[in-house]
């Protein structure tokens, strides 16, 4: 798309469009982040801790605690956090 307005940006896994914010300039798409694997993997879920945010995360598969914040979408170091207005956002970081 020639039209990108500054208010999405291609998702930097996958291309598709993707809401962006300044503050999370390497954000990827819901559909990569739902991907998210840790290091062996494993799927991963994130959620925020409760109604005041907080992040946390577990094996998907096992419901284990997953005490890190890094995780791999295809092959690709991806960091995730509690995003500032909520939610939960991964980040490319390689
Ligand atoms: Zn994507």
């Amino acid at each position: 798309m020639l039209n990108t307005m500054d208010t999405s940006h291609p998702c930097p896994l996958c291309g598709a469009a993707t809401p962006f914010a300044p503050r999370y300039p390497r954000a990827v798409c819901p559909q990569c982040a739902a991907q998210a694997c840790d290091s062996q993997g494993r799927p991963l879920a994130f959620y925020n801790e409760g109604m005041g945010g907080g992040f946390y995360a577990i094996l998907r598969e096992s419901g284990q605690p997953y005490p890190s914040h890094e995780s791999f979408i295809r092959g690709r170091r991806c960091y995730a956090e509690e995003a500032r207005l909520g939610g939960i956002l991964i980040q490319v970081v390689d």
